[in-house]
């Protein structure tokens, strides 16, 4: 059984882009492409990371993979095999690097494991990949494989997605872990300065923030009947509405439509014009869905209208997070133990990840739905949902961590300088589902923000940058 596994990803143009990003940023994007073109002079940009699917990660893959085809740059997308005591390690790992310690420090027999498991799917990359050909390498999961590869003759950069703004004894023991296997990239990327460990060369870091699709199918345009059919068929709304056809766009371009309900825990639905506040998150501890309900919970539902949707893919379908069904679990319990005003009131959504497109179509419906989002997170690498909400003129209540503060500027939405402070939470929540108007200008100008910083054609312009020095300099 191969250990590696390619994600096929269908081409998609980036003329596309042109309305929303307009003609010259349209221009200098081709341009790059062309030079990195005469630069790989043939070789090929392979990505490595370890799940197809569920994360911020995979979302971006799915659609830059596509639209760096459609420029004519050969590019492949690999995932890798861990088995549970591998992705046990590395979320311990996510989770120092994010500042929290989760069990006993990681030690000597941790570190063969994971070494030995990264060596297994090392010799069958050395098979794929040809000296000279680009490898970025994500996150924790595939740092092992950056020595493998550079002695295959791969020019090997380290994309790291994670990280916190101060650096502790939690931070440095997970970086301890990974130093050793950093050294033979030649390049690293982080998302923030913030995040870069002060060992790594200074002049081989590249700070490059993530982005969202406009016309991915988690983002694309849906009218409010889709909207409306979308969420009868997940089942989050009341059911006396009536229904409109479920229909989104796949990222292949054919008509589909949403077939596969919810599981939802909730004690009612809220009508289709009642205030919603949304968050879509894993179930991770670090994004405090817990935190959220609680909140809600004491500072919203005893005075104000309103619900509250906490909103995660489905627990036994993303592989590299091991704790997912846990904290899962926790929230199940903590909202069983709610008020009967607040289980009226907080719904648990889980949505099914079988198909790709479907659960892409669901979140997006759900944040088009939602009247606010919210990401409370501890700690946030960059937090694609607040861009994602903010796309769709949502304005969003996020804590002052990482990439969110980078995101929600001045008048696009409220930044929670103490996330674990509930009532500051609560009162924001009230703020923006009382004030329609509000909400509404927020939305606009957090639209525009989006536009012009997250949208792909920077990134992408960015890693060509990057390339470009890379095979530069020879
Ligand atoms: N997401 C999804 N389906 C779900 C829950 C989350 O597609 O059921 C997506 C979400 O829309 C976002 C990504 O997973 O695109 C999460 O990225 P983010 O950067 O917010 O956090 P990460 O999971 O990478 O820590």
């Amino acid at each position: 059984m191969s250990l590696l596994h390619t994600v096929k990803v269908p081409r998609l143009p980036v003329s596309r882009l042109e309305p929303v990003i307009g003609a010259s940023r349209s221009a200098r994007l081709s341009r790059a492409a062309g030079q990195v073109r005469q630069l790989l002079s043939g070789r090929t940009i392979w990505n490595v990371n370890s799940t197809a699917a569920g994360g911020g990660v995979a979302e971006m893959l799915q659609v830059l993979v596509g639209y760096v085809q459609d420029l004519d740059i050969p590019i492949g997308w690999l995932v890798t095999t861990g088995d549970a005591a591998f992705f046990a390690i590395t979320k311990r790992l996510h989770n120092q690097i994010h500042g929290s310690l989760s069990g006993a420090p990681l030690g000597a027999a941790e570190a063969g494991h994971y070494a030995e498991m990264l060596a297994a799917n090392a010799v069958e990359l050395a098979a794929r990949v040809r000296p000279g050909d680009v490898v970025l390498l994500h996150d924790p999961q595939t740092a092992g494989l950056a020595a493998p590869l550079a002695q295959a003759g791969a020019r090997v950069v380290w994309r790291c997605h994670i990280g916190v703004d101060w650096e502790d004894e939690v931070t440095r023991s997970g970086w301890d872990f990974l130093r050793p296997h950093l050294a033979a990239a030649e390049a690293y990327v982080f998302s923030r300065r913030e995040y870069v460990p002060s060992w790594i060369p200074a002049d081989r870091t590249w700070i490059i923030p993530p982005s969202i699709d406009p016309f991915s199918p988690k983002n694309a345009p849906l009218d409010a009947g889709a909207v409306r059919g979308i969420l009868v068929k997940l089942g989050v709304l009341d059911g006396a509405v009536p229904t409109p056809p479920a229909a989104f766009v796949r990222r292949d371009g054919g008509a589909a439509t949403v077939s596969r309900p919810a599981i939802i825990v909730g004690e009612s639905r809220p009508g289709p014009d009642d205030p919603v506040l949304v968050q879509v998150s894993r179930w991770d501890r670090l994004k405090d869905m817990a935190g959220v309900m609680r909140g809600f919970a004491d500072y919203v539902v005893p005075g104000d209208d309103g619900y509250l949707m906490l909103v995660g893919p489905s627990v036994k379908d993303v592989s590299d997070d091991p704790e997912g069904a846990a904290v899962y679990g926790e929230c199940l319990l903590q909202w069983r133990d709610l008020s009967p005003a607040a289980r009226a009131r907080i719904l648990l959504v889980t949505l099914p990840l079988d198909d790709i497109d479907e659960n892409a179509a669901m979140v997006n419906a759900l944040q088009r739905h939602a009247t606010v989002i919210t990401q409370k997170s501890v700690a946030e690498g960059f937090g694609l949902t607040v861009a994602e909400g903010m796309w769709k003129g949502r304005p969003v209540i996020g804590s002052a961590v990482g990439g969110i503060i980078d995101q929600i500027a001045e008048g696009t939405g409220i930044l929670l300088p103490e996330p674990a402070d509930l009532a500051a939470f609560g009162s924001a929540v009230r703020l923006l589902l009382g004030d329609q108007d509000q909400a509404a200008r927020m939305g606009q100008a957090a639209h525009a923000h989006v536009r012009e910083k997250y949208v792909g054609d920077v990134h992408l312009l960015r890693y060509a940058q990057l390339i470009g020095t890379l095979i530069g300099e020879g």
